[in-house]
C-alpha cells in the first residue's frame, strides 16, 4: 500500500507533455513557449533569424 505517493509530483513536473514542430526554415524542432499560446498554429520559424530567412526568399 501507498505505492501511489509520487503520482502528483509526476503530473506537476510534466513538461514532456507540451507539443512541437519543426521550423520551416531549418528544420529543428520548436517547443511550445507561452508566448505562442495565442498563436502556435501560425507558429512556423523557431527565431526571428530563420523567419527571414523564410521571407526573403
Ligand atoms: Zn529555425
Amino acid at each position: 500500500m501507498g505505492d501511489k505517493s509520487g503520482a502528483k509530483r509526476d503530473f506537476a513536473g510534466n513538461k514532456s507533455f507540451l507539443p512541437s514542430k519543426p521550423c520551416v526554415a531549418c528544420g529543428r524542432p520548436m517547443t511550445w513557449r507561452k508566448k505562442w499560446e495565442k498563436n502556435w498554429e501560425q507558429v512556423k520559424y523557431c527565431s526571428d533569424a530563420c523567419r527571414k530567412k523564410g521571407d526573403a526568399r
